[in-house]
């Protein structure tokens, strides 16, 4: 397992919840966290590949120019997006400070962190998996995939499942799919 860091991704835009601050603007830091996994990941060669620093600034800094209330917001929509942009992550947070709030006396800053992990096993191999809590995974998949679907459903509910087992059931449905 690796940890990825960029840290200290500075902006300065009018997010905030006083209308003195959407007007004058602020001071923002973004730091972004990123966990990859060799287990789950088909290679770490593919690993390296896919993850690229300069696209997750682009995604900090397309979030950060749309004028928000809540550093929540910030933080949650940061992490949404990188999370659909690299497929092979096993875990992310994502932090937002805010400098020099105006909060009526001398406060350096505030921070709102988002974190999450995207490791699980597999239903029924066991397998070390990655879910993304979408429509990539059994769990929460509104794909229609007919016959055997139900039968799933019976046997594991809504429990993850991995791309093998899945495709072990429904054969040349999943293929299609993709
Ligand atoms: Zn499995
Ligand atoms: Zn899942």
């Amino acid at each position: 397992m690796a940890l990825i860091a960029i840290e200290g991704m500075h902006f300065f835009a009018c997010h905030g919840f006083y209308e003195e601050e959407q007007i004058t603007g602020n001071n923002f830091q973004v730091d972004v966290y990123l966990e990859t996994s060799t287990t789950a990941a088909a290679s770490s060669d593919e690993l390296e590949k896919t993850i690229n620093y300069e696209t997750v600034y682009l995604i900090c800094e397309a979030v950060m120019k749309k004028k928000v209330n809540l550093l929540e917001t910030l933080a949650e929509t940061i992490s949404q997006r990188i999370k659909y942009q690299f497929k092979s992550l096993s875990g992310l947070k994502v932090r937002v400070t805010k400098f020099n709030p105006p909060l009526g006396g001398k406060v350096d800053k505030v921070w709102v962190e988002s974190s999450e992990t995207f490791t699980r096993k597999c239903a029924r191999c066991n397998k070390p998996m990655l879910c993304y809590k979408d429509d990539t995974c059994w769990c929460k998949a509104t794909m229609q995939l007919k016959k055997t679907s139900e039968q799933l459903r019976m046997n594991f509910g809504k429990k993850c499942l991995c791309k093998e087992c899945l495709q072990f059931y429904m054969g040349k449905e999943v293929s299609e799919e993709n």
